[in-house]
């Protein structure tokens, strides 16, 4: 397979992922993103700009073309580790995450066996605020990601 390129996708660059260190949350872009992609490429932290790829952009990735997190509505992590679980986790471009994105992510989790943490980001007063935080999966992981604070930074988990 060709090797995937980012561009025109900005997804996580539009904070889409939260990034303490960037200073980007939903709705708050970070400084450096323009309508051409960073404008600092060669200069980008390392961490997370030039090492995060999402679940679309990794090699060999099973993703179709058409979810490239900018068409689907959705950015997907692999290999994340919450409260001792690996997970795979599913950040809404938006408010939501499309009912049928959604719903082809559930199956792709469940095709891998990994239970799955998806957000809602919540809109207040007219902004995007706290992230409701989901889980899928075995009941007790459903159950534990209830009654879980929101994880801030899904470049950490
Ligand atoms: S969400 Fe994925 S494809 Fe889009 S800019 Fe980030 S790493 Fe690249
Ligand atoms: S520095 Fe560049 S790559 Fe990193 S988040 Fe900002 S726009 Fe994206």
């Amino acid at each position: 397979m060709t090797k995937r390129q980012c561009f025109p996708c900005k997804a996580c660059c539009e904070g889409w992922l939260t990034s303490e260190e960037i200073g980007m949350t939903p709705g708050k872009p970070c400084q450096h993103c323009t309508a051409q992609g960073c404008a600092i490429y060669e200069n980008r932290p390392k961490t997370p700009c030039q090492t995060y790829q999402c679940a679309w952009l990794v090699e060999d990735s099973d993703m179709p073309d058409d979810y490239r997190p900018d068409l689907c509505g959705a950015i997907v992590s692999l290999n994340r580790k919450w409260n001792g679980w690996s997970v795979i986790h599913a950040a809404p471009t938006g408010a939501q995450i499309p009912t049928e994105t959604l719903e082809w992510i559930k199956s792709y989790a469940v095709k891998r066996g990994i239970p799955l943490m998806f957000q809602e980001n919540l809109i207040q007063n007219g902004q995007f605020g706290a992230a409701k935080v989901l889980g899928f999966g075995p009941p007790d992981f459903v159950l534990a990601v209830k009654n879980a604070i929101s994880p801030k930074d899904i470049f950490k988990l």
